[in-house]
């Protein structure tokens, strides 16, 4: 995948926002046209953009981010019966060839992301692709650790709102917790009862998460 058909690869597949007042881009001709502006993703001949053309880039762009979630053989049937629209050509170079979109226009764009999709299965780029697990991003990146462990499009800033939000996930169960065991001990000296031994720790006293995981 080279710098072009990456740039391309991932302002396609991450189209959408999940904490933005604009959720999808693909979800209209007037949307995509703006994106296709807004991203300079456009090239001579992507004038005219029909409803049909934003439908199929819109069903493209899904299959792909569900097969990199999962390589479910649906997930790839789906991804296949949408290539099956889209014209494709080898073009030989030299030694070399790759998949060239054989159409200009939405249909050229979105058979170019195919085929740099072929691409990115043929090199082991596709293995490395994963999704932000923030749950307002979402965003498909390119996990280039060692171990295939990255969980964030960016840690400075999706790394950081999960790790805080799931901080205080935790202070609000901690919390609740504490007023449950409280509202026992409570309960249970009406009734007579001996008070539950269990220590409730609020964790009030740790910080939000450790400088060095970041
Ligand atoms: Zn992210």
């Amino acid at each position: 995948m080279d710098r072009a058909d990456r740039r391309l690869f991932f302002k396609f597949l991450n189209s959408h926002h999940h904490d933005e007042g604009v959720r999808d881009w693909f979800a209209n001709r007037d949307l995509f046209t703006r994106w296709l502006t807004a991203e300079r993703v456009a090239e001579s001949g992507l004038i005219d953009v029909t409803t049909e053309d934003v439908d199929l880039a819109r069903a493209a762009r899904d299959a792909l981010n569900a097969l990199i979630d999962d390589h479910t053989p649906r997930n790839a049937a789906q991804l296949d019966a949408i290539a099956a629209q889209l014209p494709l050509r080898v073009r030989f170079e030299g030694a070399d060839s790759h998949l060239e979109p054989a159409a200009t226009g939405i249909r050229g764009l979105t058979a170019r992301v195919l085929g740099i999709a072929h691409d990115a299965m043929r090199d082991g780029t596709w293995a490395r692709l994963s999704h932000c697990q923030n749950d307002t991003c979402q965003w498909a990146f390119l996990d280039q650790s060692k171990n295939r462990s990255r969980r964030w499009c960016d840690m400075s800033t999706c790394g950081t709102k999960s790790k805080a939000r799931a901080y205080r996930a935790r202070q609000r169960e901690l919390r609740e917790r504490a007023a449950e065991a409280e509202r026992q001990l409570r309960d249970s000296a009406v009734a007579g009862d001996s008070p539950p031994t269990e220590q409730i720790n609020t964790g009030a006293d740790r910080p939000p998460f450790r400088a060095t995981s970041l």
